[in-house]
């Protein structure tokens, strides 16, 4: 079993985590390590705010430490609300208020259909070191109305390429075999069993 420490106090993206690695690894988050501060995310691109995270966490745990940084990008929009999704309508912003703001920029823009992309980065850290970055996206519309209540973010408007449901529609389980942060998963899981780029012994098993 291989133990890996998400740098991140979203529980969303810690359940897609450990539903997408599946068997053989154990997956933890940041939510009971209250002493660490929230990391600024001060980089320009989904990767550099990625590494940011995933290095500052390394340097207070031993294990493996993954990272997660995402958005969408609207290309109406160009490309924003892009790395400032989190926070597009304010610090704190909940996923509805985001989502007000995105329909209030779009409604100054041509009618859709309005072309999307969630991208997801990973940083992959150990001991103040980067040992890999990984990218997935998505390709999709946004809708409006939004449609369903599963998942987090802005998962109700965004419908993904060659469905008729939102990401706030589809199982679970069929969002987590098409997302960005599943096709970055993906590639950091293949990493993760590549000799070279792990030294022996590094993945700690539990
Ligand atoms: P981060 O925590 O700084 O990476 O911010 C990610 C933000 O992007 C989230 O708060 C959501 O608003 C949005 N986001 C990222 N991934 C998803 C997703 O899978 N579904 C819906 N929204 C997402």
């Amino acid at each position: 079993m291989h133990r890996l420490l998400l740098a991140t106090r979203n529980s969303h993206k810690t359940r897609e985590f450990a539903q997408i690695l599946g068997e053989g690894f154990s997956v933890h988050d940041l939510s009971e390590a209250a002493r660490l501060s929230v990391v600024e995310e001060t980089g320009l691109t989904f990767e550099a705010n990625a590494i940011l995270k995933a290095v500052e966490a390394s340097e207070h745990f031993d294990e493996l430490i993954v990272a997660d940084d995402s958005g969408l990008e609207v290309d109406a929009l160009a490309g924003a609300p892009g790395i400032y999704s989190a926070r597009y309508a304010g610090v704190h912003a909940t996923g509805a208020a985001n989502i007000a703001k995105l329909f209030a920029e779009l409604a100054r823009c041509d009618p859709g259909p309005h072309s999307a992309r969630f991208r997801c980065a990973l940083a992959l850290a150990q001991r103040g070191k980067v040992l890999g970055t990984f990218e997935g996206t998505v390709e999709g519309t946004i809708v409006n109305p939004p449609r369903g209540s599963a998942g987090f973010g802005y998962d109700p408007v965004f419908q993904p390429r060659g469905f008729d449901q939102t990401f706030g529609e589809l199982p679970a389980a069929e969002k987590n075999r098409i997302s960005h942060r599943a096709r970055a998963i993906r590639l950091l899981r293949a990493a993760l069993g590549s000799p070279g780029l792990i030294e022996p012994g590094r993945l700690r098993a539990s």
